[in-house]
């Protein structure tokens, strides 16, 4: 392990899982927060946009690449198997991108990072690096050097990585408090007995708390006196960021960042349901009436699509839309990665994948029972299938359920695309709504309200993830009480240049230079024009018994079904 004698860091990172000001901004006004209010205060702080769609896998490997998911590989939970429609749950090895760790060690910068979401495997960093919320387990495959497992553990103890209680279950908030104490205790421990030049560490119940009890406040045992769960996590998460500062000397440049927002939603958009009513997906068990689609497939595809007119989506969106709702039919969770789950694939013509609006075709040559032709015909489609979700409707107000649908060239580029969805489509940032996870039924209505999510349990999380998450920053290099607006993807670029030094080409994100000071804006921005590539030789997955421990973490936050 690299020790030096620097006691301080020269930047720290301290992220917070899904915080967003929508949520904090009243804390950080009445002074409920004071550590992070006086960074808030003094430096530069702003909105931080995420990725499309707004995800932590793709987020968090965003800010350590400055790349886009096409380069980096990442796009949400869950990856594509080629030639299978199961998914691989994804983990921090599926990285194909160098990151800003690897870049800071080759110019001998030592690094820290501690429990940053998907970094499991943990690189084989100078410095040392603990796995964050993809980890498996707590022990010393999260742990490099394997050995710092032995020390955390008996400084500190077991703290799990992302314990998580499942939708119906409690919070323990003792539980939670020595979580969040293990985690900020870790940090402190390694700052004190390891000090690098680069120190991250991300604190993840901001987010967890928040999916189970952004609109409850509460609903725990052990929480007696507190009145709102998610108020008290991020006070608490705030008095451990105070301990943390205290190793931030005036040559410390500190960053406070998230990787996404949080908003409230009430009801969840099930597409699935959207696409099985428009004729476009067929579920086993004969939920959808219509025709068999078998047959040639460009001309399937048309003929299914000519229903897609504007009277007839105007149909489906309003009266069917009432009709579903309204429904008592039972809910049937499908786990479509079991036995491809309740989805007749050789009569499909589009389907959602994993979290949140990701779509793809099924496309012939591609897919094991693809029946869309690649070509003129997956582009007709593709836009069909386009004006199909910007046709949905909510059937009370008539209001839009999706606000956009983006092809994927328009927002990924990179070597890593054809990984990616086909088509991505997105809420407005403040729908009362979320797009659910794909197939959370084929009984489930199109829009799930939370009366109709409790009697049928269905996981409705009360906490969603929004795009505007959070940055703020002060110490050397940083304006004084600045504002703006940024994406994550440029937080590598500016943390290199902070550190004076040089940024590849190859990053997507740009300087952030309305944070800067001046002297750190006049300072000649360094480019770096070469291609690097990964440190690991190729890709590693999860073993099954370590993707079912995950997949167990993730479907407690109704990520996943
Ligand atoms: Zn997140």
């Amino acid at each position: 392990m690299v020790t030096n004698e620097q006691r301080t860091p020269r930047l720290m990172v301290i992220g917070l899982d899904g915080a967003s000001f929508d949520v904090m901004g009243e804390w950080l006004d009445a002074g409920l927060l004071p550590n992070l209010g006086s960074i808030f205060g003094e430096g530069a702080h702003g909105v931080l946009r995420s990725t499309i769609p707004p995800v932590t896998p793709a987020a968090w490997t965003t800010f350590m690449t400055g790349k886009n998911p096409g380069k980096h590989g990442i796009f949400t939970f869950e990856g594509r198997k080629p030639g299978h429609y199961e998914q691989r749950l994804t983990c921090g090895g599926m990285r194909r991108s160098c990151t800003i760790w690897d870049i800071m060690n080759e110019h001998g910068l030592s690094v820290g990072v501690v429990n940053v979401p998907y970094t499991y495997p943990p690189d084989p960093v100078k410095g040392y690096m603990i796995s964050g919320m993809d980890a498996p387990a707590f022990d010393r495959r999260v742990f490099h050097p394997a050995s710092l497992y032995e020390e955390v553990l008996s400084q500190i103890g077991r703290y799990t990585l992302a314990r998580l209680p499942r939708r119906g279950e409690r919070y323990d908030v003792a539980e939670l408090r020595q979580q969040i104490d293990k985690m900020g205790g870790a940090a402190k421990f390694l700052l004190e007995r390891h000090p690098v030049d680069v120190f991250a560490v991300v604190f993840t119940p901001t987010d967890h708390v928040s999916h189970h009890f952004l609109s409850s406040k509460t609903a725990s045992q052990g929480a007696e006196g507190i009145e709102d769960l998610v108020e008290w996590t991020y006070r608490r998460v705030d008095a451990h960021v105070g301990e943390l500062l205290r190793f931030a000397g005036p040559e410390t440049t500190v960053i406070v960042m998230s990787d996404h927002g949080m908003g409230t939603i009430e009801r969840g958009v099930n597409l699935n349901r959207g696409f099985a009513d428009g004729g476009l997906l067929k579920f086993h068990g004969g939920s959808g009436e219509r025709e068999s689609v078998r047959g040639d497939s460009c001309a399937v595809a048309r003929g299914l699509l000519t229903m897609l007119s504007r009277t007839v989506r105007r149909r489906i969106s309003s009266q069917m839309l009432r009709r579903l709702a309204q429904s008592r039919l039972p809910i049937h969770k499908v786990h479509w990665w079991m036995s491809s789950g309740g989805i007749k694939w050789e009569d499909t013509v589009c389907y959602t994948m994993a979290t949140q609006g990701l779509v793809r075709l099924n496309v012939r040559g591609r897919d094991p029972n693809g029946i869309v032709e690649p070509g003129p015909c997956f582009e007709a489609t593709r836009r069909s299938v386009a004006d199909f979700l910007l046709g949905l409707r909510d059937p009370k107000t008539g209001r839009p359920l999706i606000e956009k649908v983006h092809f994927r060239e328009d927002i990924y580029h990179g070597p890593w695309v054809d990984d990616g969805p086909d088509l991505i489509a997105t809420e407005s940032d403040d729908a009362p709504w979320g797009i659910l996870p794909g197939l959370m039924g084929a009984k489930a209505p199109l829009l799930v309200s939370r009366p109709e999510a409790e009697r049928r349990v269905v996981d409705l999380p009360e906490g969603w993830h929004r795009p505007n998450g959070i940055f703020m920053a002060r110490g050397p290099g940083i304006a004084r009480r600045v504002t703006g607006s940024w994406h994550i993807a440029d937080i590598a670029p500016t943390a290199l240049h902070l550190l004076g030094l040089p940024v590849p080409d190859d990053m997507d994100g740009a300087i952030m230079e309305g944070v800067l000071s001046e002297e750190a804006r006049q300072r000649k921005i360094a480019r770096d024009p070469g291609e690097r590539k990964s440190k690991r030789e190729a890709a590693s997955f999860y073993s099954e018994d370590e993707e079912q421990s995950v997949r167990d973490q993730l479907s407690g936050l109704g990520y996943l079904d």
